[in-house]
């Protein structure tokens, strides 16, 4: 026999919490599984400074146990576990977590998230956190003064490179191919920008440094190789959202993001709701993330209601 549960709530990112806490207010007595990366991506960040409510700073980690202890504050049932597959063909819906428990739920909140691309080099994930990072606008404020690199050539990359060039001395933003893939307008933005130094045709054999960076070696198509002398390295070549799991069911873009009616958390399946950044390409950012993810609870809250669910 299946365990039913009214507010089941897949990922533990600022989103997930958010929704628990509202959802464990509002008496919908939420279990959520915690997927692969407790915490999500914050986790594997460290200080986290734009966060209203923290004017000193915190650390991702121990800003997630404080979500954690939050949601736990208010009864909400947190469990370790991956959702490996799902059956929205009923009213009910249906998982299974980690290929042998079936649990049923009269509402699902989705808050799977995202996870950064990585070049896949030894040296970026030994650095990742001191001098690595793939999130400009979290952590380039640690570099300001301070001459750092940007790998990727979409608007992300384009986007962050500008950012980080208000910040820092100079910007070196590292680009594969011999044209960028970012929007003509982003393009504009960065070749106007006097301190963006833009690298054709190159791509990085290594980070330098061993307790924290201090160079990327490069190496272009012809062979020859260059060393940049920084101390931040920013990775932004693009997010993969975490939704294979729900391919088939919910509607997504091409890349997969959860395609959510405007405005709401509500997918194309009644009663399943798509929160933070398994929905968002744009903002990805943490106090976004918790936004949506009381959007989806609210939503779910009053899903149930009109379905008179208590
Ligand atoms: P994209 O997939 O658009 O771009 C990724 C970039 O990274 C590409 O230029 C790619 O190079 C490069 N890249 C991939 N792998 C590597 C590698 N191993 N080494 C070096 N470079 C690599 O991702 P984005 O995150 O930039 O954008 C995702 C989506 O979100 C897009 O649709 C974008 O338009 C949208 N977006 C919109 C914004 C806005 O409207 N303000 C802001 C940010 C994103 P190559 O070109 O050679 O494949």
């Amino acid at each position: 026999m299946s365990e039913h549960v009214k507010c089941l709530i897949i990922g533990s990112g600022p989103s997930g919490y958010t929704a628990a806490i509202y959802a464990a207010r509002a008496d919908m007595k939420p279990v959520i599984y915690q997927g692969l990366q407790p915490g999500g991506q914050l986790t594997i960040t460290t200080e986290v400074d734009n966060y209203p409510g923290y004017p000193k700073g915190t650390h991702g980690v121990a800003m997630m146990d404080d979500f954690k202890a939050q949601a736990e504050r208010f009864g909400t049932d947190i469990r370790w576990g991956l959702i490996t597959s799902v059956d929205f063909t009923g009213p009910v819906h249906k998982v299974i977590v980690d290929e042998k428990t079936t649990i049923t739920a009269d509402s699902i909140i989705v808050a799977t998230g995202a996870s950064a691309k990585w070049i896949g080099l030894e040296s970026e994930q030994r650095l990742n956190g001191f001098g690595v990072s793939a999130c400009a606008v979290c952590d380039g404020f640690f570099y300001k003064g301070q001459d750092v690199a940007i790998v990727g050539a979409g608007d992300t990359a384009a986007e962050e490179a500008t950012y980080l060039a208000k910040l820092c001395t100079k910007v070196y933003m590292i680009v594969r191919r011999g044209e960028m893939r970012a929007s003509k307008a982003m393009q504009h933005r960065v070749l106007n920008t006097p301190n963006i130094e833009v690298i054709y045709n190159t791509e990085t054999k290594e980070i330098l440094g061993e307790k924290g960076v201090d160079g990327a070696l490069l190496v272009n198509d012809k062979g020859e190789e260059r060393t940049l002398k920084i101390t931040g390295f920013f990775v932004a070549i693009g997010h993969t959202p975490n939704t294979g799991v729900f391919k088939g069911w919910l509607d997504m873009d091409e890349t997969g993001y959860i395609k959510t009616i405007p405005g709401t958390s509500k997918t194309n399946i009644p009663g399943v709701f798509a929160t933070g950044d398994a929905q968002d390409k744009v903002y990805r950012q943490a106090v976004t993330s918790a936004g949506s993810g009381c959007m989806g609870a609210l939503d779910a809250e009053r899903y149930l209601a009109d379905k008179g669910i208590h």
